[in-house]
């Protein structure tokens, strides 16, 4: 295959990796995802067939799903605060677009503002699919995710605009995003996926396609990351001091109170359709039902530490930034 003439595997429903495999084992550059992959491997490749909602026509809602309780009430809150953080993600990246150092970068972030307002769409969306009012949606949103917007997300924002807009500092950006944001957020997502695939089919879709999309926004980050410190070097200390702010920026944003509610939420639907999830595992040996809000909260941020080793050695920084080594 020649490129751009068929679906890359990595982005191909049927053979793309899990978000975190992908994310470990995959290496993509910008110049690799320029905008002809894009229209070819994500817009005709990944969104074969799942361009408008973000999930196969045949991927049902369940009635269920649609029914007042703390299932739902789970998946609203969860999509809801992801849609308004892919909406703020999409509003930052366009001092991404307008800072781009080269061509492969400009198409690349203008390619990753679309997935983002993308995910932002097909979240809300379902939350229609579950019952939401379609004109009072975004307003709905809003009142919903208003204490974690002020809490959690505008401290994020701000921190990120500092950065890549009042500094237009493009790589300090790219770091930003890439390890500070997606970097941690990512298993929360590769977790939703599997949390969601046995009890609403669609969710479990849109979760995936984001999902996918995910795998190529941390490589080529990672990558730009990489390739910009070996060709300069006395960015180090700059790009070690933007982590130390992140590690310092998580460690006082609440966001473990909202995950855990949700959780808890999680953990009562669950068990009102113990039917539907059997004996699937969340992850190898574990069953979804034995497992307790605490334990997959704590599972996210295992693997986000897992995940942060492999990729920070990738660029040649300390692995256990998250914990406290960034400085060091
Ligand atoms: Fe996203
Ligand atoms: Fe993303």
């Amino acid at each position: 295959m020649t490129a751009h003439e068929a679906t890359a595997h990595e982005a191909a429903w049927d053979t793309a990796p899990g978000l975190l495999d992908g994310a470990k084992n995959l290496t993509l550059t910008a110049a690799d995802c320029d905008l002809a992959y894009w229209l070819t491997s994500v817009a005709q490749g990944t969104l074969r067939d799942r361009a408008a909602t973000g999930h196969h026509p045949d991927a049902i809602v369940p009635a269920h799903m649609r029914e007042p309780g703390p299932l739902r009430e789970s998946l609203s809150l969860e999509l809801g605060f992801r849609s308004l953080s892919e909406e703020l993600a999409t509003r930052l990246l366009a001092y991404y677009v307008v800072n781009a150092p080269g061509i492969p970068e400009l198409e690349f972030y203008a390619t990753q503002m679309i997935d983002e307002a993308r995910h932002a769409r097909v979240f809300r969306d379902h939350l229609v699919e579950l019952g939401w009012q379609r004109e009072t949606v975004l307003a709905d949103i809003d009142e919903m995710a208003a204490d974690y917007r002020r809490r959690v997300l505008d401290p994020v924002e701000r921190f990120s605009l500092e950065i890549v807009r009042d500094q237009g500092d493009f790589y300090g950006g790219v770091a930003v995003f890439t390890i500070v944001i997606e970097g941690v957020l990512a298993p929360a997502a590769e977790l939703s996926e599997r949390k969601w695939t046995p009890l609403d089919p669609a969710a479990g879709e849109i979760s995936r396609g984001a999902a996918i999309d995910e795998i190529r926004h941390l490589t080529v980050g990672s990558s730009i990351l990489r390739s910009h410190l070996i060709d300069n070097p006395g960015y180090r200390p700059r790009l070690l001091e933007i982590l130390e702010a992140g590690r310092k920026l998580w460690s006082e944003v609440p966001d473990r109170e909202f995950v855990i509610h949700r959780e808890e939420l999680f953990q009562k639907g669950m068990a009102e359709h113990a039917g539907l999830i059997g004996d699937y595992e969340l992850w190898p040996g574990v069953r979804m039902l034995d497992t307790t809000p605490e334990q997959r909260y704590d599972i996210a941020e295992q693997w986000t530490d897992e995940m942060a080793q492999t990729r920070m050695a990738y660029m040649g920084l300390p692995g256990d930034w998250l914990s406290g080594g960034a400085a060091s």
